[in-house]
């Protein structure tokens, strides 16, 4: 099964709270949400419990994202250690709220040295991996493809610390696709994608969607998807085709309305 959501308490919410989030988006007939931690993890075990039984009784599927200041493979040790625990922080709520999938942005090159970044970044994922697995959070930790150049975070380099830490990846297509100046425009661009990670033999796919304004191969920000050139309907074919089971976030300004649009459009694919 493939479930389709918004990044966040949808546009229409009347309130601006995760429950009255979640509750807006059964309404709507999505059934996924990501909670957005992103500024930082403010929610106490107690409320991310509730909102979590209310998310499950309502079959809303949450996921968490952590927030935007990590940098795991920082020149300051001071960084990294206070990265490890970004992501911890948001496992531990993640896991009172029943979401599985903690998405977050690894960081930026340790002085343009690409082994050294990803040594420092496996090295980093393994430590936040075993706080978690010490305390038993049902959580996977999910590092997400990123659209510039700048940060770590190509196909390439996100698999690879997929296979080296035992993690799994959030495929952002929009991402990629800013990273690979527009690289995305045929259906079996985005089925090598999936190739690739389908490699990784997960059981669901983590992945984010949205249109994209990016100029040489660095995204600048994201779009509705009308005003994007990315076409959903490609991947969603290939998506349907190989019957790819998982939950696609939709992160667009639009947001509500185009998780709703991509979902009409894969489920005219099945
Ligand atoms: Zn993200």
């Amino acid at each position: 099964m493939l479930r389709f959501g918004p990044a966040g308490i949808p546009v229409s919410s009347p309130k601006r709270d995760t429950v009255s989030g979640i509750k807006k988006v059964a309404e709507l007939g999505l059934n996924a949400m990501e909670v957005e931690f992103v500024r930082g993890v403010r929610m106490s075990e107690g409320a991310a419990e509730e909102a979590g039984k209310i998310a499950k009784e309502i079959n809303i599927l949450l996921s968490a994202h952590a927030p935007y200041f990590i940098n795991l493979a920082s020149e300051d040790e001071k960084k990294r250690e206070k990265s490890i625990t970004f992501i911890t922080d948001t496992a531990k709520i993640a896991n009172a709220l029943g979401a599985k999938i903690v998405v977050f942005h690894p960081g930026y090159y340790y002085k343009k040295d690409k082994n050294k970044t990803f040594s420092l970044m496996v090295e980093n994922i393994k430590k936040a991996k075993k706080i978690v697995e010490e305390n038993k959070w049902n959580v996977v930790l999910a590092p997400e493809t990123m659209g510039r150049q700048a940060t770590f975070g190509s196909l390439d380099e996100i698999i690879s610390l997929c296979e080296e830490a035992d993690v799994a990846p959030t495929i952002d297509f929009a991402h990629i696709h800013a990273r690979g100046n527009g690289c995305l425009k045929t259906k079996d661009d985005f089925g090598k994608i999936l190739d690739r990670v389908e490699k990784l033999g997960l059981k669901s796919l983590h992945m984010h969607f949205t249109g994209v304004e990016y100029k040489n191969g660095n995204e600048k920000k994201h779009l509705i998807l009308e005003d994007g050139d990315l076409d959903f309907s490609l991947l969603a074919k290939e998506l349907a085709e190989r019957k790819i089971n998982g939950t696609l976030i939709n992160e667009s300004p639009n947001l509500e309305a185009d998780a709703l649009h991509m979902k009409k459009v894969y489920e005219r694919m099945k």
